[in-house]
């Protein structure tokens, strides 16, 4: 759940899902709609089919309990290098560091690291292995990550109260604040797309989304494919269609540009049609959630 959110985010979430679901078997047992109903507004739904998937996986496989290596770990669906080296540093002391934005700061200041990209992350990963040697490399692997969250931050760096500052490369050059060097940023590319709701008295369509890539499982108004250029509009059913706003939506690797379409129609065989108020039974994303702000009830 932590994957790019805040704590102050994912708080009220995590509380819900443990309560709902307090051992690993419960969550196996869900169905997915009611894991994406749970998840709704908190983005990345891949998370969400990777959660219950690993949770399959570890009630089936390994009796509900979490296999105790890096690599078992890294077997999971969605756990990757850094969630894999936590667990098995932190909770089963295998000697790995885990390495998350903060670690990579500390790491990259202490020893001077003035690579970015690609490079950077090879020279951090062979900085981390030949500290892994000890027992002690889930609790180092914490050191670093509360070093890097109270003391190394991003900015500002308080290298005056830091009791590694004697032992700091980029301290004693006076690199803090340079490093780490970010890759050149590119521009996001823009994607664009057609939304059609057609609505019937207090009633509106929706389709559920191929199991699949992008949003994979959840609901949305029928909608046209996302594609890099603009494309003339293909109405799913004939009927007198109105354009009703334009929703902009940032996904980690796109723009995307939806233009809404609405209709009045008695019946359509392109879905399922559903009450407007009972919408927030559906793992609506975020960009339909904006689209629905256009929907004049
Ligand atoms: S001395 Fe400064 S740059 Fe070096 S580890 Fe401490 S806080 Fe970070």
């Amino acid at each position: 759940m932590l994957q790019q959110t805040t704590v102050a985010t994912v708080k009220g979430y995590f509380s819900k899902f443990l309560e709902r679901w307090p051992t690993i078997q419960d969550l196996a047992a869900a169905s997915q709609d009611e894991l994406m109903q749970c998840w709704q507004g908190l983005g990345y739904y891949s998370r969400a089919r990777n959660l219950h998937k690993t949770a399959k996986i570890v009630a089936d496989k390994y009796h509900g309990y979490l296999p105790n290596s890096y690599h078992e770990l890294m077997t999971l669906p969605g756990l990757g290098p850094y969630t894999a080296a936590a667990i098995a540093s932190i909770a089963f002391g295998e000697s790995i560091i885990a390495i998350d934005t903060n670690v990579n700061r500390v790491l990259c200041r202490l020893f001077a690291v003035s690579s970015s990209g690609k490079i950077q992350k090879i020279q951090i990963q062979e900085i981390a292995d030949s500290l892994a040697h000890s027992d002690h490399s889930g609790a180092i692997s914490q050191a670093l990550m509360d070093i890097g969250s109270t003391l190394c931050k991003s900015k500002n760096p308080k290298c005056a109260d830091c009791f590694l500052k004697n032992n700091c490369l980029a301290f004693s050059k006076d690199l803090q604040n340079i490093l780490p060097l970010k890759p050149a940023k590119t521009a996001r590319p823009k994607r664009f797309g057609h939304s059609f709701i057609m609505r019937h008295k207090n009633q509106v369509c929706i389709e559920k989304r191929p199991e699949k890539g992008l949003l994979a499982s959840m609901y949305q108004f029928p909608s046209s494919e996302f594609s890099s250029e603009q494309t003339v509009v293909q109405y799913p059913i004939k009927s007198e269609w109105v354009h009703i706003g334009t929703v902009r939506h940032i996904f980690t690797h796109f723009e995307l540009e939806l233009t809404l379409w609405e209709t009045f129609v008695a019946n359509t065989n392109n879905g399922q049609w559903t009450a407007l108020s009972n919408l927030g039974n559906y793992g609506l994303p975020t960009m339909f959630k904006k689209a629905l702000a256009y929907v004049k009830i």
